[in-house]
């Protein structure tokens, strides 16, 4: 479903593009006017850097009734992806653009309940899965894959991954994935 009909053409060409100049566009216009503008969508990172990191810009369109509208962005440089209704798709696309390999990642198990109250128990958790990911991949702010069971909440989490990147949630059923992962993650 198109997304693009309650916009102005003329409007959108006269944008800026890239986080960087849609922020100083939106932080520059007076609040009577950010309306409608894109902005750094909740919740997702909005410090720029030097190197491509994802993340995801939001905007409010009120017709013909309120909704949001998504596109993936980078931080470190202009690429801006398509919009979208679902924030995941932004979010996929955003990692697409900065971490091209992220969907060949080890989709892992999250860690036991228990492990929220247990030093011990995340502590080897975050050893196993940085053992089973690219080396120095959560330093540099890699995403991590964890696997959500149908139901879960499965929207993609900024700041779910042990650098600080994001958590992608990825929707498989419990039994077949057990058998395909070593024990360690359960
Ligand atoms: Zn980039």
């Amino acid at each position: 479903m198109s997304t693009s009909g309650s916009s102005t053409p003329n409007h959108q060409d006269q944008e800026p593009r890239g986080t960087r100049a849609r922020l100083a566009a939106y932080q520059a216009a007076p609040d009577t006017a950010r309306r409608g503008m894109w902005a750094i969508s909740y919740g997702h990172p909005a410090e720029l850097t030097t190197a491509c990191r994802p993340t995801v810009l939001s905007r409010v369109v009120d017709v013909p009734a309120w909704h949001q509208v998504h596109r993936g962005a980078c931080l470190g440089c202009d690429w801006e992806g398509p919009e979208h209704r679902r924030n995941n798709d932004a979010t996929e696309d955003a990692h697409d653009h900065a971490w091209p390999s992220w969907r060949t990642l080890p989709v892992v198990n999250p860690p036991a309940a228990a492990a929220d109250y247990s030093k011990v128990l995340m502590g080897r958790w975050n050893a196993q899965v940085a053992q089973s990911y690219p080396a120095g991949w959560f330093e540099q702010g890699g995403p991590i894959l964890i696997r959500r069971p149908d139901g879960y909440n499965t929207r993609h989490r900024p700041g779910g991954a042990p650098g600080g990147g994001y958590e992608l949630v990825i929707q498989q059923p419990e039994t077949r994935e057990q058998a395909e992962q070593p024990p360690l993650f359960d």
